[in-house]
């Protein structure tokens, strides 16, 4: 913990005397971040060695489950990505309402159709790529069931495994990527052999907390990401302002989808069953 937080930790009955500031830099960081949507990590293929950080206190899990609705549609580019109202907060999602009502109709296209529509896991967490390095800084790995998996698997290996987030006992872990097609990509992952400290404690303060990146639309942003609008208009990112807009496309009433796959990834499609937590 930094000595400013600290400081406040401990002030909490009396008044506040220490806190941050929100800076013009960090407006514009923090603006760049959400255009981009973050720092995600894109695997290479061949061997990487991550380190998992674990969580701040008071945030339940390393990791943030994103029920992660990727709609290819006739006439949009790019695939309508948003996270699940429904699966999130209980609230009215466009999309699970369309693939509710595709399946009932019994035939086997819009069985299919219904399939693509649905919301599909993935995880998300805090990772530094080459952690012998302390400059380098904290990326986002959103991955599959089979790496979330594998990640249990060690963790509860008492003779090979263990608590690899743990900051002073922890370990390194090794990602090994085959592939890059949809069908031969697949994940190795490896414990570190030896205990490691992290070598930069900073890194547990930085890391963001994932939950801010779950892009849950309103109806009336789920109508607009329908419609074809621009996303970064309907989720105001102000990255390029004064850029031409996207012409619309008429307004309608039906979700259309695109029943091929599209651009969906194998990790993607690594996401089909459920994910525990526990
Ligand atoms: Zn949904």
């Amino acid at each position: 913990m930094p000595p400013k937080e600290k400081q406040l930790a401990k002030t909490t009955q009396a008044a506040v005397v220490a806190y941050g500031d929100w800076s013009e830099d960090q407006m514009n960081k923090e603006s760049k971040e959400m255009s981009s949507g973050g720092d995600f990590w894109k695997v290479p293929v061949g061997r990487t060695t991550v380190r998992f950080l674990p969580p701040k206190i008071g945030w339940p899990s390393p990791f943030v489950i994103q029920h992660q609705h990727f709609i290819n549609m006739p006439g949009v580019e790019k695939a309508i990505i948003f996270a699940c109202p429904k699966m999130h907060e209980s609230k009215k999602c466009l999309a699970c309402e369309k693939a509710d009502k595709l399946e009932t109709s019994g035939n086997s296209r819009d069985a299919k159709a219904a399939k693509n529509l649905r919301p599909s896991k993935r995880v998300m967490a805090n990772v530094v790529i080459d952690p012998k390095n302390p400059e380098n800084s904290v990326s986002i790995w959103a991955f599959g069931k089979r790496v979330y998996d594998a990640l249990k698997a060690i963790r509860t290996d008492d003779e090979n495994g263990g608590n690899f987030l743990d900051p002073i006992g922890g370990f390194n872990i090794g990602v090994l990527r085959v592939g890059t097609g949809k069908d031969d990509t697949a994940y190795t992952l490896t414990p570190g052999r030896e205990q490691s400290k992290l070598v930069n404690m900073d890194w547990i303060e930085i890391q963001r907390d994932l939950r801010q990146l779950l892009r849950i639309p309103t109806v009336d942003q789920q109508n607009r990401l329908f419609d074809g609008e621009d996303p970064k208009d309907v989720w105001g990112d102000k990255e390029e302002v004064g850029a031409p807009a996207t012409p619309k496309r008429g307004k309608k009433d039906v979700i259309d989808v695109d029943v091929d796959d599209g651009q969906r990834t194998a990790e993607d499609d690594l996401f089909d069953d459920e994910v525990d937590l526990d």
